[in-house]
């Protein structure tokens, strides 16, 4: 744990009135918890099969936000508890998403994954893809789910342009979303973007999520 950074970005992200959301995985508990004595309660996780563990082991009142690439047939190992899942980029995983939060009658927040790095190996949707998608969509039959904004991961390199211009593609994506299908829910509001490396960056594009993991647990 790195207390000093911690209250560092907690303080720039409540500036910039974003959110922090810890990233534990491949943490040990003991480290989580101390986050948590700190009074810290929100934190990320992208494998299923760990948050279902930690999730038993640790305090009730964690908020855990899967973070990660989610295969549909997963979804009901977290669907009793997780409480935003970022990366929904297909609509097979929203609806059986809605249909895992049906049975435990609750309402999962969920966050569209948007492609925005140069790098072909990250998952997420084309604007035109999401477009299609909500406009085929009954939304209103998915009661089930929350659809709450826009995730995505900018490409790893030290260029900050580049950076710049891919975070400013997903806050075009969320305000055209916001316009043409949100412009009455309040609940559309979330730009999840930043981590360890760019997240100061993220925030001055406007995010409203910052996930950041490994500089919160030096090693
Ligand atoms: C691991 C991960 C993070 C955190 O990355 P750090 O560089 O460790 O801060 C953020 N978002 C996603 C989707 C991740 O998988």
């Amino acid at each position: 744990m790195d207390i000093s950074t911690y209250r560092l970005i907690q303080e720039e992200a409540v500036r910039a009135k974003a959110q922090l959301v810890i990233v534990s995985k491949t943490r040990p508990l003991e480290k989580i918890q101390a986050y948590y004595d700190a009074g810290h309660r929100v934190f990320g996780e992208n494998r299923v099969a760990e948050l279902v563990e930690k999730e038993a082991a640790l305090p009730k009142d964690i908020e855990w936000h899967f973070i990660g690439h989610l295969q549909s047939k997963k979804v009901k190992s977290i669907a009793s508890f997780v409480s935003l899942i970022h990366a929904v980029d297909s609509e097979k995983l929203l609806r059986e998403i809605n249909k895992q939060a049906a049975k435990h009658k609750r309402t999962i927040r969920v966050l569209l994954q948007f492609h925005i790095a140069k790098e072909t190996s990250k998952y997420g949707f084309e604007l035109d893809e999401a477009v299609k998608i909500l406009t085929r969509l009954d939304l209103a039959a998915l009661q089930h789910v929350e659809l709450a904004g826009v995730m995505g991961m900018a490409t790893y390199t030290d260029d900050d342009e580049q950076i710049q211009q891919e975070f400013q593609a997903l806050v075009d994506a969320f305000n055209f979303l916001k316009n043409r299908f949100f412009k009455e829910k309040s609940a559309f509001k979330e730009i999840s973007m930043g981590m360890s490396g760019d997240y100061p960056l993220a925030l001055q594009e406007g995010s409203t999520m910052i996930r950041v993991g490994t500089l919160l647990f030096p090693s």
